[in-house]
């Protein structure tokens, strides 16, 4: 990735490109309808494949509508348009951690920002669902991505594309992960050990977000998609942190 300098990072830009995110990840959701339905077949109510496409296609809408959209507003406008119209489990998780974390992005989309972003996001979700990582939920896609992302932007100081593309390979992982676990959460953890062996939709589909949002950034930024995987070494050689010390903690992190 180079020469983005020129591309500019003024709200508008940013906006549009927000909105151009949210359409891909319509258009992406709409195509995998009749998977995640099949997932959730498996596990849930055979919903989740409707309830997102029609959410995303709505939230898609009020986006376009948006007169000169900046990224707040197109996640704020997203958000709420998922709360309300994709209903179930997922869409006050999707929905209402978006409306929140769509704040961190009021000063633009930034390397700083997308991170406070993704944090924020991730935190909400795991409040609001009250489910952590190992519940074989959507946190388990989330969290490898959202964690890969914020190490790979404040540790090891990426290019934010680069970072993204770990992130999504994070997720993938993450969603591997749910198969051979457990379903603590949600109507699968009804099943309760018949859950293991079956992927989790709402974790399938934040993986599908997330691949199109990487998409469409590298689409703006007019670079190829970085081929990256979320553990190929970052660090260089001679870096003195140790693993699980104080010098490998982000700054501001606990
Ligand atoms: P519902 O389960 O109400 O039919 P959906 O089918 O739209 O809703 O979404 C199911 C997905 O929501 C699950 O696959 C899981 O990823 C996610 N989910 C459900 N409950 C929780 C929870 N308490 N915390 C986090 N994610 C959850
Ligand atoms: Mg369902």
């Amino acid at each position: 990735m180079s020469g983005n300098d020129e591309h500019g990072d003024d709200e508008h830009d940013a906006g549009e490109a927000v909105v151009a995110a949210v359409e891909a990840v319509a258009e992406r959701i709409e195509a995998e309808r009749d998977h995640l339905t099949d997932l959730d077949s498996a596990i849930g109510d055979a919903d989740h494949g409707g309830n997102m496409a029609r959410g995303w296609a709505k939230a898609a809408g009020a986006a376009g509508d948006l007169e000169d959209p900046d990224p707040e507003a197109v996640a704020k406008t997203v958000g709420k348009t998922l709360m309300s119209e994709v209903g179930g489990a997922s869409g006050p998780l999707f929905g209402g951690s978006l409306v929140f974390a769509g704040a961190e992005l009021a000063d633009g989309v930034t390397a700083e920002t997308a991170v406070a972003f993704a944090e924020t996001y991730l935190e909400k979700v795991e409040d609001r669902g009250d489910a952590r990582i190992g519940d074989g939920t959507m946190v388990d896609a989330l969290t490898p991505a959202v964690h890969t992302f914020k190490k790979s932007i404040e540790v090891d100081d990426l290019e934010p594309l680069e970072a993204l593309a770990k992130a999504v390979d994070a997720a993938e992982r993450g969603v591997a992960f749910t198969v051979p676990i457990r379903a603590r959460k949600g109507r699968a953890s009804y099943l309760g050990w018949r859950s293991v062996g079956h992927q989790d939709p709402g974790a399938t589909s934040t993986l599908f977000i997330l691949e199109e949002v990487l998409e469409v950034a590298a689409d703006r930024l007019d670079a190829e998609v970085p081929e990256t995987d979320a553990t190929s070494p970052t660090i260089p050689d001679d870096a003195e942190s140790e693993p699980g010390s104080d010098d490998a903690t982000p700054e501001g992190a606990e």
